[in-house]
């Protein structure tokens, strides 16, 4: 991590001693077994990790990415988090992020990029572009991310590693600074689908503490038989569209005939309101933001910018805090929201929603996974999309729909492009169905 972040910018906050203490803790464990190997040892006793700078640990800075919780020191910890480090794992530090998580290239971080380790001058993609780096750099073998719209996957596809996007529900939200409360996801980046396998179960599970995790048993998955044998996948022909990168649609269609070749059976689909998720998500992502952001006010997390009045130091600490991104999505989210426009858009983002919601259904009961790719082009150039917010909310488009169904996905490589830079596919399955996409994506791998 020291001899690498200098060049990657992967994490904002190293916490070395933290590490070196759990890691004493870690071998102290192992010594007892060692004497008597009756003792249980925690499943994953000594793996390092990283997180992503929007989940909190208790007495470890949490920046979201922002400067508005620059000096934002959390008394709590996420329970995902809290249910690593039961299970024995050594956290080196918070990965850096688009400010609360808004972007797909990281640059939206108050803190500056974050470099992909394939070629320095692209982005990681985002948001949890620091979580993929450092797993694709090899400082660590894993990381947790969050996937709102796709943070989690396309971070993952531009960095050549996997990522896992949990069912919504699946992984407790407590502890996850909320972006989007109804599309917000805990997810695992790692080197295979293998690794995130292993991980998680130990993240998942009901939790008290969020009344939308689900008290459904958490599958250990098995891959020792990860045949694809009669396996159904389904390909929707909204996912291959004109302005796709040709190389991404080769990656993608090359591997979807290498499922057929291992005994996959592969079926035309149609999920036909998939051109909806972009402007719907885009309505109800800021929405949701704008409630979940007010709660920045100067007085009760993080630094106050001075003013004469509660409402001057209010607009000061705001308006010099937020970054650009973060300001457009409230000002999108409260214009939607308010009194006259909520029905014309918010109400009417959520009925395309359900639209969305029952096209996977409907999928569903013809396939068993749905093969797309996971963004339109590879690793893009650092300040490629900088003037353009739209153009970068397009990246978002094979990603978004998953969010908006609540379903699990998962992004791993294939290939790479002419430049160098990996090219990955993305498999969605039936809510709950992880265990389905990790062993087809191990099959694959
Ligand atoms: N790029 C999307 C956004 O900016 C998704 C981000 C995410 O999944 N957190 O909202």
């Amino acid at each position: 991590l020291e001899a690498l972040n200098g060049c990657l910018h992967a994490f904002l906050t190293p916490t070395p001693e933290l590490a070196l203490r759990q890691a004493d803790e870690a071998d102290r464990k192992y010594a007892a077994w060692r004497q008597d190997p009756s003792i249980e040892l925690p499943p994953l006793l000594g793996l390092p990790m990283a997180i992503k700078d929007v989940l909190a640990q208790s007495g470890v800075r949490c920046t979201c990415g922002s400067k508005i919780l620059e000096n934002f020191i959390p008394p709590y910890t996420a329970t995902s988090v809290e249910r690593l480090l039961r299970a024995g794992v050594v956290t080196v530090g918070k990965t850096n992020t688009d400010e609360f998580a808004m972007g797909s290239s990281t640059e939206n971080s108050a803190y500056g990029p974050t470099h992909n380790p394939w070629n320095l001058e692209c982005v990681p993609g985002g948001s949890s572009g620091g979580s993929a780096a450092a797993v694709a750099a090899r400082i660590v073998p894993a990381a947790l991310g969050t996937d709102t719209g796709g943070s989690v996957r396309q971070p993952a596809a531009f960095c050549g590693v996997t990522g896992l996007k949990t069912t919504y529900g699946r992984v407790s939200r407590y502890g996850l600074v909320a972006y989007g409360s109804s599309l917000d996801t805990v997810g695992v980046l790692a080197q295979s689908a293998e690794d995130a396998a292993l991980i998680l179960p130990h993240i998942a599970g009901r939790d008290p503490r969020d009344a939308t995790s689900m008290d459904l048993p958490v599958p250990s998955v098995r891959l020792d038989q990860a045949s694809v044998q009669g396996l159904r996948v389904g390909v929707p022909k909204e996912y291959f569209i004109d302005g796709i990168q040709p190389e991404v649609e080769q990656g993608v269609r090359a591997a979807i005939e290498a499922y057929r070749q291992m005994g996959a059976q592969i079926v035309e689909i149609s999920l036909p309101n998939t051109a909806y998720a972009l402007p719907v998500y885009y309505l109800i992502a800021p929405a949701e933001a704008s409630a979940n952001l007010a709660r920045y006010d100067g007085i009760r997390f993080g630094p106050r910018e001075e003013g004469e009045r509660m409402w001057e130091m209010f607009f000061n600490t705001r308006g010099k805090r937020f970054g650009a991104e973060v300001k457009r999505r409230i000002m999108l989210g409260t214009y939607a929201l308010s009194a006259g426009y909520y029905d014309a858009y918010y109400g009417q983002a959520q009925k395309v929603r359900t639209l969305i919601k029952h096209d996977f259904e409907s999928a569903f009961n013809e396939v068993d996974v749905i093969a797309a790719p996971v963004a339109p082009t590879t690793a893009f150039r650092i300040g490629q999309h900088s003037g353009s917010p739209l153009e970068m909310y397009l990246e978002d488009i094979f990603t978004l729909p998953a969010n908006l169904a609540g379903v699990p996905g998962i992004a791993f490589p294939v290939g790479f492009d002419s430049q160098g830079l990996p090219v990955s596919m993305q498999l969605m399955g039936p809510h709950f169905r992880e265990d389905a996409l990790l062993r087809a994506a191990h099959a694959y791998q």
